[in-house]
This record gives C-alpha cells, sequence and structure tokens, in this order.
C-alpha cells in the first residue's frame, strides 16, 4: 500500500514557542526548520527523543534494530548537536522515550504551539510522525519540511506515481531536468533556549541499549576503514578533507571499488545517514571543487551516486512499505528455494562461511559497523544465491550492524540484489572467487581481515 504523500505543509501564522524536533536531520548547516524560524519567534526549544523502540529486537532475526557501532555514532552526534547549540546560546534537550508521548507534555509545558520537523519518507518513521501529529493537536501543530534528499521531491519532473522503478530509465527521464535548490545559510543564532526547562542527559550507551557491556561491543577496531565520529563537526571536517583538502574527489570514480582504509570512497554514508551531513552541502562543495579545479568523471560519480541515494529514497515514497517485503516491488513472486536454516544464517554473521573473500568483509562489518559497496554486494549475494537465506535476514542484520544505516539504501539495495527490487533480474548472482581475483588480486583485503 503506497504511503500517502503530501508536499511541505508551512504556515503563515507565526509561532512564539516553537519545538524543533530533530531526528534524521542532526546539524545546523543547510536546515530549513532553524533558518525559516524569523523574528517573532520569541523562544525556540531544540529537542532529540531517543525512542527505544528503535533499540527492540527486530521482526526476523531478533537483532537490535541498532546495534551497537550506531548506537555509539548517534550519542556522539547527538552530543556534538548539544555542544554547537551550546556555543550559540541556545542548547538542545534531550529525552528518552516514545515521542508521541514526550513531545506533547513538553509542548505543553513548554507552551509551544508549534512543534517542526524534517519529514520522513519510511513506514515506521511515518507511523511515530503521524502519533506525534495526533497527540499534539489539542496543544501544538506540527509543520514538516523536506529535508532528508538532495532534490526536493516537489521538484521531481514526473510525477511520483509515474516514478520508474529502474534507476537508469529515472535517470534518463530526470537528471538533466532536476535542479537542486539553493543551501539554507549555517544556523549561528536562535531565539532564546527556555533554560527554565532544563536540557536532560543523553542516555549511557548501556541505558540506550538494555546490555551493560555496550562500551565494549561499541569500539571499533583500529583496522577500521571508517575511523570517524558521529557529528556535524567531523562530517564538516571530513566533508572539507575528502574534497578540497587532499582532493581525493578528483579520483573517486578510480578508487571507489577499494578496499581498505579510509581514502578509497568519501565515507560520508553515516553521517548523510542520520543528517549531520546535508547532501545539498556535499552537492555545493563538489560545485565548488569543479569551479576551481574542473569537473571531471569523479566529481560526476560521486553526484550520481547521491541520485542512487535520492532515487531509492523516493521508490520508498511510492511504492511505501512494498521495499521490506519478500514479493519485492512488483508483487513478483518470493525468491524460490529460500532455507529457513539459522544455524547456517549465523555462520554467515559470524564470518564462517569458509568463503574467505565474503568472511573478511563479515568480520569487518562486525568489528567496525561499516564495510565498502563491493563487499555489501558480494556478502549480500553470497547470503541470497550461494546459501539460498531469506533476504530480509540479511537488511536486517545489516540494519542491526550498518553505522550508516538508511531504511531506503539498505532495503532497497537488498531488493535489488535479490532480484525482485528496482531493475529487477533474476539470477543478479556474484561469482565470488572472480570477485576476490578483480578486487582483492593479492590477498591482501583477506589477510588484512583474517582470523
Ligand atoms: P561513496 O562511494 O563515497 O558514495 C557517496 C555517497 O553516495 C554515499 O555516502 C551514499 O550516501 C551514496 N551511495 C553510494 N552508493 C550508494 C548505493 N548503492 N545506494 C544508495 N546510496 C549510495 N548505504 C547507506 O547509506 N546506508 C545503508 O544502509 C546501505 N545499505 C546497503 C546495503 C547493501 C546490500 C548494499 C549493496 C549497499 C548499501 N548501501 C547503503 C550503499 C553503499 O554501500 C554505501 O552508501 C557506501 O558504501 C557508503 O560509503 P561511502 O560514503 O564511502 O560511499
Amino acid at each position: 500500500m503506497p504511503l500517502s504523500y503530501a508536499s511541505t505543509s508551512a504556515s503563515s501564522a507565526p509561532a512564539r514557542r516553537v519545538i524543533v524536533w530533530l531526528r534524521h536531520d542532526l546539524r545546523l548547516h543547510d536546515h530549513e526548520n532553524f533558518a525559516t524560524l524569523g523574528g517573532l519567534v520569541e523562544e525556540v526549544l531544540p529537542v532529540y527523543v531517543f525512542d527505544p523502540r528503535e533499540f527492540a529486537p527486530d521482526r526476523f532475526i531478533g537483532a537490535p534494530k541498532t546495534g551497537p557501532h550506531r548506537a555509539a555514532f548517534l550519542r556522539e552526534t547527538v552530543l556534538d548537536l548539544q555542544a554547537r547549540l551550546r556555543a550559540i546560546g541556545s542548547d538542545l534537550y534531550v529525552a528518552h522515550g516514545p515521542p508521541e508521548t514526550v513531545l506533547p507534555d513538553l509542548a505543553q509545558q513548554f507552551g509551544a504551539t508549534e512543534v517542526r520537523a524534517t519529514r520522513e519518507h519510511t513506514s515506521e518513521e511515518i507511523a511515530v510522525e503521524q502519533a506525534v501529529e495526533k497527540a499534539l493537536r489539542p496543544v501544538a501543530r506540527l509543520r514538516l519540511t523536506e529535508g532528508l534528499l538532495l532534490h526536493h521531491p516537489d521538484d521531481l519532473p514526473i510525477r511520483l506515481a509515474d516514478l520508474p522503478l529502474g534507476f537508469s530509465k529515472f535517470r534518463l527521464q530526470v537528471e538533466k531536468k532536476l535542479r537542486v535548490r539553493a543551501i539554507f545559510a549555517p544556523t549561528n543564532a536562535l531565539p532564546a533556549y527556555p533554560v527554565r526547562l532544563g536540557a536532560g542527559a543523553v542516555p549511557t550507551l548501556a541505558a540506550l541499549t538494555g546490555h551493560p557491556d555496550a562500551e565494549d561491543a561499541a569500539e571499533i577496531d583500529p583496522r577500521t576503514a571508517h575511523p570517524f565520529r558521529g557529528g556535524e563537526t567531523a562530517a564538516l571536517a571530513r566533508l572539507e578533507d575528502y574534497i578540497h583538502g587532499r582532493r581525493l574527489l578528483g579520483t573517486y570514480k578510480q578508487t571507489r571499488n577499494g578496499l581498505v582504509g579510509e581514502a578509497f570512497s568519501s565515507k560520508l554514508s553515516a553521517w548523510l545517514a542520520n543528517g549531520a551531513l546535508s547532501p545539498r552541502q556535499v552537492y555545493a562543495e563538489v560545485r565548488r571543487y569543479e569551479a576551481r579545479h574542473g569537473a571531471n568523471d569523479s566529481t560526476y560519480w560521486l553526484l550520481f551516486e547521491l541520485l542512487w541515494r535520492d532515487f531509492f529514497r523516493l521508490v520508498a515514497l511510492r511504492v511505501g512499505t512494498a521495499i521490506f517485503r519478500p514479493d519485492g516491488l512488483r508483487g513478483q513472486a518470493p525468491r524460490p528455494h529460500q532455507r529457513p536454516d539459522r544455524a547456517l544464517f549465523d555462520r554467515w554473521t559470524q564470518g564462517r562461511t569458509g568463503e574467505p573473500f565474503v568472511d573478511a568483509a563479515i568480520r569487518e562489518l562486525r568489528l567496525t559497523g561499516w564495510t565498502s559497496n563491493r563487499m555489501r554486494q558480494n556478502v549480500a549475494s553470497y547470503l541470497i544465491n550461494t546459501l539460498r537465506l531469506d533476504w530480509r535476514w540479511g537488511a536486517a542484520w545489516f540494519e542491526s550492524r550498518l553505522v550508516d544505516y538508511d531504511p531506503c539504501s539498505n532495503w532497497a539495495n537488498w531488493q535489488y540484489l535479490a532480484g525482485t527490487g528496482t531493475d529487477a533480474r533474476e539470477g543478479r548472482a556474484f561469482d565470488i572467487r572472480q570477485q576476490a581475483r578483480a578486487y582483492d588480486p593479492q590477498g591482501a583485503y583477506q589477510r588484512y581481515w583474517a582470523g
């Protein structure tokens, strides 16, 4: 059933006390809800709510929906946002509980008549948004703006209902006609923070995850290709370094299939996923690089990848919960011969399949929360085509483990590889040995993550 979609619901009457509810937009740069507050707002309360449901076991494999690495990255992000808000004389109110309970109480206490948030596009997030809207109704209105995509959905040159489910067709139809809207000025000042409400404390990892040993589980293996902290500060520093500092952008197309080290790809995904980094800011910096050093196939390719990111989100907007369905986006028959073999699945998640290229990547992902696009494709294809397990188990495990988990990019990429998603084709099986020879010819990656 497609999710209903309505465009931005801004209204003209200014509210004197406003809550900005932050979800996957954890930044001060390019933030419409901060940038458009205007002079008539007396006080603003930025709020982040840790929702316990996001840390609960998932319904496919019983793994925590947010595993230890992403939980730690999210905590760092929220702490960084709080510090950045404090640096401009504001603060971040942090709560732990269901937003539909927390926000109406807070709105009442604060006397807010408006709660602003960035619109979500996937079923669970929309359900929370709708519950919040309903619970707020007697007190305040919920005002939603777009902010998760590079391209505003209203700017699509085609109707959402006509969105092609194949990326190539989509790209051919829209790429030349799409414009990226200008970024909002960075938030350097805000209306007063209501200090009488306090700020709440960021929960410990143990409290968030319910596991006393969560700190140990969240430790990152020093061999990681993703040695980055959560938060806007680290995101902007990486963006600057990758694009302008070391100018790694200039050779991205040649290096992007690398496997070891931080330099072979941008590593921006985790900040993009929780909104510590705006995709439009990335776009603006790529254009700035091009103006100085010239455009080339690498600068184009990074934007091409961001178009894939938008595409998967727009697909989710179009097809709704079908991105999670075994029969896929077009209602195909589920993949045949799937084995409900939990022991086999556990061997895959432990990196003990006996296929060294696959096991190396699973170990990398377990120990760091990250692995490259190339390896994600290989381990997913192996689970689907060689082990013949239910692809949703693999997707759920990725959801738990990935530091950059994004519902659209994750589930739609799995669907794609399972042959039930966009560009649906049967038999998108990777020849793992051939992949290892092509991308790890000396076996360096496999040795790096061995044992
Ligand atoms: P770069 O190569 O530097 O690319 C720049 C940006 O483009 C990325 O940060 C990302 O935002 C976007 N991008 C690149 N490739 C893709 C892609 N195939 N699909 C969508 N966006 C892309 N990406 C996520 O952000 N979250 C996920 O949960 C996720 N799950 C995946 C699951 C599978 C099975 C596969 C095959 C891919 C998945 N990806 C996911 C896409 C991709 O692997 C990561 O975005 C990429 O590896 C992140 O590294 P990077 O930032 O260095 O990417």
